[in-house]
């Protein structure tokens, strides 16, 4: 029961009590008003008696002194008295009446027994023989009235000064036994009515407040219940990821500095994990959110199962998420156990009938080694995860000093690329590739470069992964495939027909679903044959859903372009792909090529995709050929062409007319 009904039953009780007491004040009021009327009409009775009776008999009574007690019952004036009296109070409520002298001596009753008996010291008698009437009342058993004995009788016995004459002095005292039964009766009946009212509408007052207040309770009960909940719902959604139920970057801030107030009062270390999903945009982008959700989820339970009961584990941000260790025995334990989070991150995981793997890289920072504030401390860890990130993915980095100068490069980098479009910073260089037999050039290779106001040329490594994070990489690449088919049809138009170009896409640049459409925008507006135009793509494009990168190509080649894969032999292992797809060309990647004649394993492999290129009808691409050794390798194991800086290094547009000019006569010589 809560507080409001305590209170209205305590007032109802309270309120009742004092109902009970003014009523017993009423009956004692209304007693008083029947005593004080009885008083009245006994006085009249005894001015009556005065007057008509008491003139004959005063004298005697005042002598009775003289006469023995025990012959005053049968004097015969007594008696005589007696008779009087009798007539006299015939009809009237008077039961009984007694006469003292004023030594207090019963001189004369209508009961003879009492006469003789002594009353000096009652205090009616006495107020009487001063001079004022007293009554009081009485309920009595048993009576001797005039009649004989009656019983249960409300009495009004009054005793009242008698005198000759008003003003006249006290010559005895009148007692007076009036019997108010009836109207006492009544006066009960009555207040019993009026208590039976009152209480009982009071009580129906109260009932009937006790249901709305009860009510009233109910609801606000209620309510509270619903604000309890919305409280609560609101404190979830401040502090917690309702998607994987982990608490958010609000409570890893609010955490993190209550720990390393702890750290510091316990002289103690505290490690902080920044953790992040690589490639997660891709997952999101290729099979969308739903599946990128499953995905978080999925890391998140391997993430808690890596850590300790004591360990911390937040949801920080999209596919970001973050461990706060206490307690550190020493400075490699957050090692450990980015060890263990990296082991459990590698195993693929089923999600909406995907098999994906979800890697992470993890930066780690120490409480106090690195710094001491929470958001240094948080800056470091996500600066050791980005360099993670840089390394190579799938792995944890410590957080160094030296890394807050590659951030703030990167920084720096990020925002430049931010404008590098609008600026027309971005060009193109451009690499021959040669026809393995006759070294003619049949192709170029486009390659992007960065003209950069102050650093000069920035090679595509330093920042196309850059470009593929910023989400700026279709741009750029649309940009790419317009300037490479204009270039190549105006070398066409100046007479180097048939020269091929080839154009690196990017797999992010591949899953935008928009590539088509770039393709299709660069080829109308260069008015290019699309036959002289090749997409190199590289094994990433494969590790996506099959049917979607077979429909992708499949549009690609309705459009009459070529189709060749970069860097074959460092990506993705299945060799499914090559028969279900649609792919002209296969080039060896460099790292194959460079190694050639130190390394016999590589021959193996160069010789191994050589054959199956040649099964499968595709044709074998060679870049990064450095020298005539590795060119006659390539040369005897049926490689179509050649590409490396034995025939020519990346060189700017107005270069490659040098180059096909010299060649021109060479042919000809
Ligand atoms: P890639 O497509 O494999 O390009 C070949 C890279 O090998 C070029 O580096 C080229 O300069 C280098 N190379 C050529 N011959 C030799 C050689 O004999 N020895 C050595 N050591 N290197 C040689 P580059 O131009 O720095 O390009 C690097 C990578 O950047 C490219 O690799 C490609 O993956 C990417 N890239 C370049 N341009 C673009 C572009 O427009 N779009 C996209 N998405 N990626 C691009
Ligand atoms: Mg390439
Ligand atoms: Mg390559």
């Amino acid at each position: 029961m809560i507080k409001s009904r305590r209170y209205v039953l305590i007032t109802s009780v309270v309120g009742l009590l004092a109902v009970v007491v003014l009523l017993f004040i009423f009956q004692r009021l209304a007693f008083q008003s029947l005593l004080d009327h009885e008083t009245k009409s006994n006085i009249t009775l005894t001015k009556v008696f005065s007057n008509t009776i008491w003139p004959k008999y005063s004298l005697f009574i005042q002598r009775t002194s003289q006469i023995p007690k025990a012959d005053l019952p049968s004097h015969y004036i007594v008696k005589r008295l007696h008779e009087d009296v009798i007539k006299q109070m015939a009809g009237s409520s008077v039961l009984k009446v007694k006469i003292y002298d004023l030594n207090g001596l019963t001189v004369f009753s209508t009961d003879p027994k009492q006469i003789g008996e002594y009353k000096s010291e009652n205090s009616g008698f006495l107020s009487a023989k001063n001079g004022v009437p007293a009554s009081g009342i009485s309920i009595r058993d048993r009576f001797d009235a005039f009649e004989g004995v009656i019983a249960d009788r409300n009495l009004v016995s009054s005793y009242i000064p008698i005198r000759a004459r008003e003003g006249a002095p006290v010559e005895a005292v009148f007692e007076v036994y009036s019997d108010v039964t009836d109207l006492a009766a009544k006066l009960e009946r009555f207040q019993w009515e009026i208590s039976g009212w009152v209480v009982g509408t009071l009580s129906l007052l109260y009932v009937i407040l006790f249901v709305v207040v009860r009510r009233a309770d109910i609801t606000i009960q209620r309510q509270e219940k619903v604000r309890r909940a919305n409280e609560a719902k609101i404190h979830y959604q401040a502090y917690y990821d309702s998607l994987t139920d982990l608490p958010n970057r609000v409570s890893f801030g609010e955490r993190l500095g209550e720990a390393i107030k702890r750290a510091k009062r316990a002289e103690r270390m505290l490690g902080v994990l920044y953790i992040d999903i690589d490639e997660f945009k891709l997952v999101n982008d290729s099979f969308g959110h739903a599946t990128g959700d499953g995905v978080l989820r999925g890391v998140a339970q391997r993430l808690r199962s890596c850590i300790r009961e004591t360990d911390m584990l937040f949801r920080t941000g999209g596919d970001e998420f973050t461990v706060i260790i206490e307690g550190l025995e020493c400075v490699g334990s957050p090692g450990a156990l980015a060890t263990r989070i990296i082991d459990a991150t590698t195993d693929p995981m089923l999600v909406n009938e995907h098999e994906l793997i979800a890697t992470v890289s993890i930066g780690i920072a120490v409480f106090p080694k690195d710094d001491v504030t929470v958001e240094k401390l948080v800056k470091d860890a996500d600066t050791a995860m980005h360099r993670a990130k840089e390394v190579g993915r799938n792995q944890y980095q410590y957080y160094s000093p030296s890394m807050n100068d590659q951030a703030s490069e990167r920084l720096a980098l990020e925002i430049g690329l931010k404008q590098a479009l609008r600026n027309n910073e971005f060009l193109l260089y451009y690499q021959p590739r040669v026809a393995a037999d006759s070294e003619d050039i049949l192709a170029v290779e486009a390659l992007l470069r960065w003209e950069h106001p102050q650093w000069g040329l920035v090679q595509p490594n330093a920042f196309i992964p850059l470009l593929e994070r910023m989400g700026l990489i279709n741009a750029v690449g649309k940009w790419v495939l317009r300037a490479a088919c204009r270039q190549v049809k105006l070398w066409h138009e100046t007479g180097f027909t048939g020269l091929r170009v080839s154009v690196n896409i990017s797999p992010r640049q591949f899953r935008t679903g928009l590539l088509v459409d770039s393709v299709k925008d660069a080829l109308s507006r260069s008015k290019l044959d699309p036959a002289y135009l090749e997409l190199e793509l590289t094994e990433g494009v494969f590790v996506d859903n099959i049917d979607d990168t077979a429909t992708t190509m499949s549009e690609l080649k309705a459009l009459g372009v070529s189709i060749s894969i970069d860097d074959f032999g460092t990506g993705y292992s299945s060799l499914k792909y090559l028969k279900l797809l649609p792919i002209d060309y296969l080039k060896i990647d460099r790292s194959f090529v460079s190694d050639l004649a130190e390394n016999e394993k590589d021959a193996a492999i160069i010789k191994s995709i050589a054959a199956l290129a040649h099964s499968l009808k595709i044709k074998l691409v060679a870049e990064g050929v450095e020298d005539i050794k590795q060119a006659e390798f390539l040369r005897s194991h049926d490689c179509h062409e050649l590409q490396g800086f034995l025939f020519s290094t990346p060189v700017p547009p107005q270069d490659i007319p040098i180059v096909l000019s010299k060649q021109k006569i060479r042919r000809a010589v």
